[in-house]
This record gives C-alpha cells, sequence and structure tokens, in this order.
C-alpha cells in the first residue's frame, strides 16, 4: 500500500498482536516509532522479545527497515505499584468476583495511551496504533472500540491535538490475525511472529508449538493456539492489509 505521508507510534508489547500492528503501520506510514512500558510485569520476557522482534522485522523488509524508527521504553511501575493484578502480582488467573479475567489491569491501556500520547505529542508522531481486540475478547473493558473512541477524544481536548488511534485489529479473530499477517509479509512475517513473539501470561518460553513457544495452557496461550489452528485448518488464507 502506498504510504499516506503520516506518522505513528505503535503500542509495542513483543506480543503477537502488537507485531501484526508494527507491521501493519509499517506498511502505511512513512515513520514508525514503537513504545513499550515496563509496569512491574512479572515477565521480562516479552520485553526481550521486542528488541528480537524489532530486529527480524527490519531485516525481513528494507522498506520497513527504513521506515521504522527509535524504539522508546516508560517506566510505568508507579502504576503498576497502584494496579493489581495477576500479572503485576503474584496472583493466580482466575474470573474474579467482578466479572472479569484476574490479569485486567484497572486502567491499564487508559495509563498507556496517555503516556503514548505524550510521547507522540514529543516526537511529532500523529497515529497511535495498539492492537486492542473486541472479537476474541479476553473480557476486557478497556480493549473496546468505544473505550478509545472517548480516550482519543480525551486526549485531542485535552492536549490540543489530532491524534487517531488506530485499532487494527479490533474486528479480527485471532484466526484472521494470522492472516492479515500473512497478507502484510508473507510467510517471513508468519514465522516471526510464530518463533519470535511473545505471548504466554505466564512468561514461559518453554516448548515450541506449532502456533510459537508459550506454556500451552494459560487463558493467552489458549487463544492464541485456537486462533492458529482455525487459521491452519482455513488452509492459510490471506487478509490483505
Ligand atoms: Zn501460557
Amino acid at each position: 500500500m502506498a504510504p499516506m505521508g503520516t506518522s505513528a507510534l505503535v503500542l509495542f508489547s513483543g506480543g503477537q498482536d502488537s507485531t501484526v500492528c508494527l507491521a501493519w503501520a509499517l506498511d502505511r506510514y512513512d515513520r514508525v516509532e514503537t513504545v513499550g512500558f515496563d509496569y512491574g510485569q512479572r515477565h521480562a520476557v516479552e520485553l526481550t522479545a521486542r528488541q528480537v522482534v524489532r530486529g527480524r522485522i527490519a531485516e525481513a523488509s528494507p522498506a520497513w527497515a527504513a521506515r521504522l524508527g527509535e524504539d522508546h521504553m516508560l517506566d510505568l511501575r508507579g502504576f503498576g505499584q497502584v494496579a493489581d493484578s495477576a500479572l503485576t502480582a503474584e496472583r493466580a488467573i482466575e474470573m474474579t468476583d467482578k466479572g472479569l479475567p484476574s490479569t485486567f489491569v484497572p486502567g491499564r491501556n487508559l495509563a498507556f495511551f496517555v503516556h503514548a500520547a505524550a510521547l507522540a505529542d514529543r516526537r511529532g508522531l500523529r497515529r497511535l496504533v495498539g492492537g486492542m481486540c473486541e472479537t476474541d475478547f479476553s473480557g476486557y473493558p478497556d480493549c473496546r472500540r468505544d473505550t478509545l473512541d472517548a480516550m482519543q477524544q480525551a486526549l485531542n481536548l485535552g492536549m490540543a491535538q489530532d491524534f487517531v488511534i488506530d485499532t487494527p485489529l479490533m474486528r479480527l479473530t485471532k484466526a484472521e490475525t494470522w492472516a492479515l499477517a500473512k497478507g502484510l509479509g508473507g510467510a517471513a512475517l508468519v514465522e516471526i511472529i510464530r518463533a519470535d513473539s511473545h505471548t504466554c501470561y505466564l512468561g514461559e518460553r518453554g516448548e515450541m508449538h506449532a502456533w510459537g513457544h508459550g506454556c500451552g495452557t494459560c487463558p493467552a496461550c489458549e487463544l492464541r493456539a485456537k486462533g492458529w489452528d482455525e487459521w491452519v485448518a482455513g488452509g492459510r488464507p490471506q487478509i490483505a492489509a
């Protein structure tokens, strides 16, 4: 796709979804920077995966390498101390009495966008790209497009800006996310996501499964494995970016 002559900041964790978002942004924007957040998550493995994935994406395409700009890491450990969830504390992954998974970190995506927008303002980047999805939805209320529409409006009013929050995966199933990756970067991108991106909630690299590394039994691994199986069963279709 021809570039739209603009720039983006991708919220990039090194997981499957944000890796597809990074490729999606590199496919259409001239200048793309990435931001990651250290909020005291129990596992540093995904922070390591970020650098590996960025490097391999740049190797995969000279055009993407030319557009891929700086990486930023923001320290949100103060926020992590306030929030209470299975990702930041030693706590079982289960449903809470509010009907939300214990992996839900209240306000996390909202905090991410406030920090990302402040960074984008400083860096002169207009698009904020996030991998939120309400289709194969884990039940996180801050992944809803309604929430992000309200966030976009609040950021633009509060910062006198004209940001656009892009959520290219919002309406896709996990199988369709693999199909989008294939459409964006072919088999090479699928392999980067499969082998190098990290999704497991328990922070396990562990065994290499068909769908990638991970414990295989936590909700994130189950979702990723199910999407992979559906995609393969469907003949590994690709979605045009
Ligand atoms: Zn897992």
